[in-house]
C-alpha cells in the first residue's frame, strides 16, 4: 500500500519534507479480533507536528520508521475470525486506542486509561491506505455521514466533547461557560456545548476569525482576549465569574485567565496543554474551585458525538488534501492556514 512514512525527527519543522510517499507492506490480521480497516480519511492534528519534533519520544515507545496518523475513519476491508460487530464494507470511525477489554478501567468505560495500542501515536496510523485497527475501537457510521468527513472526530472532537459533556452536567441555564480557544477542538466544544446545555457560552480568543467561527458555532457572547478578557469575563457574570470554564489552549496566559474566569465552586476544564496550573493550597480551599485534566475521550463519547453529528447538531470545517500531499497539509498547519481540519484521503 501507499503511505506517508515518518523517517526522522525534526526538531525545529524546518525540512520541506517531513514524511515520504512511499509503498510499504500492507498490514495484515493476525488476531481474532483485528480489522482492517480501508481509510477514507486521516485527519491531522498539531499532535502529528508535535511527534515530528520528537516531542513524544520520551513519552510512549515509538520506532522510526513508522506511519502517523490517529484521526482515522473508513470501510472495514477484512476482520479478524471472532469479529462480530462489524462485517466488510461497512463504514467505520476509530476509537483512537485500541483499549485492552480485560481491565478494570475498560470495564468501567474508561477507555483512555485502559492501556493498550494508539495507531498514530505508537504504532502505524492512518496516513496511509489501510490501518489495522481492532474491533472494540469502531463504531458503525450511519450512511449519512461519509468517512472523510467526519475522520478527525476521531480525536479533535472526542476530546472536546468529552470536557464539554463533563461541563454541560454541571451547567444550568442560569449558568454560564466560557470557552478558551476557539480553533480545531474549541469550535466543536462550542456546538457541543449548545446541544447539551441551556447555559450561556462566552467564547473567548484572540482572533476575530476564531471569534466568527464562534459565533457561527452557537457562541452567546465573544471575548476578544486582548489582556481585558478576565475583567470582560466578570463583568458578563455578575463579577463572579463562570460556574464552568473549557481551555482549549492550556499555555501562556490562558491557565491563569482561566482560573480567575471560574467562579468559586466551579471548574476548570484543561483541554490544551503545554503551560502550568498554579494556584496556593490556601486559594483551592477558600474557592472550592476543581481542576479537571482531559484525555481524548471514552467509546461511548465517540457513539455520543456521531448522534450528533448525524442530526447535524454538530459540524465540522475541513480541508482536503491527497495523502501524496501530505507534507503540504502538515506545513499548512504549521503556518496556520487550515480553517477547521485538515484530512488526508488516499
Ligand atoms: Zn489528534
Amino acid at each position: 500500500m501507499k503511505a506517508a512514512i515518518l523517517a526522522e525527527y525534526d526538531s525545529t519543522l524546518s525540512r520541506p519534507q517531513f514524511v515520504s510517499y512511499q509503498d510499504v507492506p500492507d498490514p495484515k490480521i493476525t488476531g481474532g479480533s483485528d480489522v482492517i480497516v480501508r481509510i477514507g480519511g486521516a485527519g491531522v492534528c498539531r499532535t502529528d507536528l508535535h511527534i515530528v519534533e520528537g516531542l513524544w519520544r520520551d513519552r510512549v515507545r515509538i520506532k522510526l520508521p513508522y506511519i502517523m496518523g490517529h484521526e482515522n475513519a473508513g470501510w472495514v476491508e477484512a476482520v479478524g475470525e471472532s469479529v462480530q460487530s462489524v462485517k466488510v464494507g461497512d463504514p467505520v470511525i476509530c476509537h483512537p486506542l485500541l483499549s485492552r477489554a480485560d481491565t478494570l478501567a475498560a470495564r468501567r468505560g474508561n477507555d483512555m486509561h485502559a492501556g493498550g495500542a494508539f495507531p498514530g501515536i505508537d504504532s502505524n496510523g492512518g496516513y496511509a491506505e489501510f490501518l489495522k485497527t481492532s474491533e472494540r475501537a469502531l463504531v458503525k457510521l450511519p450512511q449519512t455521514l461519509a468517512p472523510k468527513d467526519v475522520a478527525p472526530y476521531a480525536d479533535a472532537g472526542l476530546t472536546a466533547y468529552h470536557a464539554a459533556k463533563k461541563a454541560a452536567a454541571i451547567l444550568t441555564p442560569a449558568d454560564c461557560v466560557v470557552v478558551i480557544g476557539v480553533g480545531g477542538l474549541g469550535h466543536i466544544g462550542v456546538q457541543v456545548l449548545k446541544a447539551l446545555s441551556a447555559a450561556t457560552i462566552i467564547a473567548v480568543d484572540r482572533s476575530e476569525v476564531a471569534l466568527n467561527l464562534a459565533s457561527e458555532s452557537g457562541a452567546d457572547r465573544v471575548v476578544k482576549a486582548d489582556g481585558g478578557e478576565v475583567d470582560q469575563v466578570l463583568a458578563l457574570t455578575d463579577g463572579l465569574g463562570a460556574q464552568a470554564v473549557i481551555d482549549f489552549v492550556g499555555e501562556g496566559d490562558s491557565v491563569k485567565n482561566g482560573l480567575q474566569m471560574t467562579r468559586n465552586a466551579g471548574c476548570y476544564y484543561i483541554v490544551g496543554y503545554g503551560g502550568k496550573v498554579e494556584i496556593s493550597t490556601m486559594d483551592m480551599i477558600v474557592s472550592e474551585k476543581s481542576i479537571v485534566g482531559n484525555l481524548v475521550g471514552t467509546y461511548p463519547d465517540l457513539v455520543e458525538l456521531m448522534a450528533l453529528a448525524n442530526r447535524g447538531l454538530v459540524k465540522l470545517a475541513t480541508q482536503e488534501y491527497r495523502l501524496a500531499d501530505a507534507n503540504l497539509a502538515l506545513h499548512d498547519l504549521k503556518n496556520g492556514r487550515i480553517k477547521g481540519r485538515a484530512v488526508l484521503i488516499p
